[in-house]
């Protein structure tokens, strides 16, 4: 039994990246002979495409995937611990994983993501849900299947969760949710340390992957008929500084647009890194898209202190002022927490300002959620839930009229879009614009992974309808 601790979660070391490649041991081939798998995920892109190579580990051991949970006889999910309210979701569906196991007890469950690297909860699973058969955590993905054989032949919880700065595991399988477009990893962990979040904690040190190992799979995309990459990374702007090559976000950008594929896009973009050589490169070429998503937080100086955001208010407002100005026709989105520890009236209307100022495509908003030890968890907070509730309500009237608006400019206009499969409307397929705005579209099956051309005919909050024009 290996447990997280977050004390040594949280060192950082001038250690040197221990770079790995994965390779099947023959022993486990078998284990899923005849059996089934089920993965829910929680969180974020860097989650859903984790889940895509637990997916490939499980199907190298013969596993097959089910959409339906009553149906496996393996139950994963992978969780996040961004929130407070991502646990109770987790904790919730963890109950009906339990009356299942209650019907059949041979069912293997699994925790598996950012909570499971959370002190925390692991010990809350080892004390109050002993039957939950497997932990592992982010940093152990590529020990799934000796885990798992572990669990199987010594019928005990078996739970696996290193706390370390993390190294870098090349080459494990992945079986990608698309066929159009896929998520490429181009670095983990985190060193920002803001105040308030746990992922520096749940995913280490931050690694910035070697261009060769980025570069040949992007090229394997482009042949394999992919045509959208996101290059995904908690602060991609940051990529290469732990490198010891002289080579930075903006030469990555360069060489994955020069592989040709048709949309490159990346996620995302911390203020600090955010530097001129890389709007000029995105404003050079054509398959980079003009979508950037740059998160405020907050608009009080004072508060981006308390936060450690390293910007302030004006820093951010340039840096979104010179995106608009150089790259042309840019949709620019963010993430904003209200009711920090402490934030006043006065805090929460310098926020609303940088809001009225940008007016943002579109913004994902959030109440401060404390974060077990994490240094804002132990800020003075006087701040109470209403008034909070309160802030959020007003700040989502402001982001859904913005959103509102950049939506009618599209309106009668041709935009390029990803046909990516059915929409959830009946009978329309659904796909994404360059800008990142999604569109429901009429039209036959053949368009699905094609970019077209649609001539937006109707324009929502969050969708715009469109027909396919030749
Ligand atoms: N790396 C990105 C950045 O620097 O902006 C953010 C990644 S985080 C997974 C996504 C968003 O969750 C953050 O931008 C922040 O708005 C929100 N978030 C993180 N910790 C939070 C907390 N403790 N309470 C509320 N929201 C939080
Ligand atoms: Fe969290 Fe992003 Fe700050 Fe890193 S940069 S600590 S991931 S909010």
């Amino acid at each position: 039994m290996i447990l997280p601790n977050m004390k040594e979660a949280k060192i950082r070391t001038n250690k040197k990246v221990n770079i790995s490649k994965y390779d099947v041991d023959s022993k486990y081939k078998n284990i899923g002979n005849n059996k089934k798998y089920f993965i829910k995920t929680y969180g974020c892109q860097m989650n859903v495409h984790d889940s895509e190579n637990i997916k490939a580990l499980l199907e190298e051991m013969k596993f097959q995937e089910v959409y339906n949970m009553e149906d496996a006889d393996l139950i994963l999910l992978n969780t996040c611990a961004i929130r407070e309210n991502a646990h109770n979701k987790v904790f919730g569906f963890l109950g009906r994983v339990k009356h299942l196991k209650e019907i059949r007890p041979d069912i293997i469950s699994g925790i598996c993501g950012c909570m499971a690297q959370e002190e925390s909860v692991v010990n809350e699973i080892k004390d109050k849900y002993k039957w939950v058969d497997i932990v592992f955590g982010t940093h152990n993905i590529h020990n799934l299947p000796s885990i798992l054989n572990d669990s199987l032949m010594k019928r005990q919880q078996e739970i696996e969760v290193y706390s370390i700065e993390g190294e870098i595991v090349e080459n494990i399988p992945v079986k990608r949710d698309s066929k159009y477009k896929a998520w490429v990893n181009i670095m983990y962990g985190c060193d920002k340390f803001c105040t308030y979040c746990i992922v520096p904690y749940t995913r280490g040190k931050q690694r910035s992957r070697e261009p060769e190992y980025i570069l040949e799979e992007v090229e394997k995309l482009v042949r394999d008929g992919y045509k959208e990459v996101t290059l995904l990374g908690q602060n991609v702007n940051a990529y290469g500084k732990d490198l010891d090559i002289n080579y930075t976000m903006s030469d990555l950008l360069r060489d994955v647009a020069e592989t040709k594929i048709e949309r490159v896009r990346f996620v995302t973009s911390h203020p600090w890194d955010f530097n001129d050589e890389m709007i000029k490169v995105i404003s050079e070429y054509d398959n980079i898209m003009p979508y950037i998503h740059l998160p405020l937080q907050s608009g009080s100086d004072r508060i981006l202190k308390l936060m450690g955001r390293r910007y302030t208010k004006e820093d951010y407002i340039n840096l979104f002022n010179k995106l608009k100005e150089n790259i042309p026709n840019v949709s620019i989105t963010t993430d904003i927490i209200v009711g920090f520890p402490g934030e006043t009236e006065e805090d929460f209307k310098d926020t609303l300002d940088v809001v009225n100022t940008c007016k943002y495509d579109s913004a994902y908003t959030f109440i401060f959620s404390p974060r077990v030890g994490t240094p804002a968890e132990k800020m003075k907070d006087d701040v109470t839930i209403e008034e909070k509730n309160k802030r959020l309500h007003i700040l989502n009237e402001s982001v859904n009229k913005y959103a509102n608006e950049a939506n009618q400019r599209y309106l009668n206009k041709v935009v390029p879009v990803l046909i990516e499969g059915k929409s959830e409307k009946d009978n329309m397929l659904m796909g994404y614009t360059d800008t990142m705005k999604l569109v429901n579209v009429s039209g036959s099956d053949n368009y699905i992974g094609k970019i077209v051309n649609v001539k937006i005919t109707d324009v929502k909050t969050w969708s715009l309808d469109g027909k396919i024009v030749k």
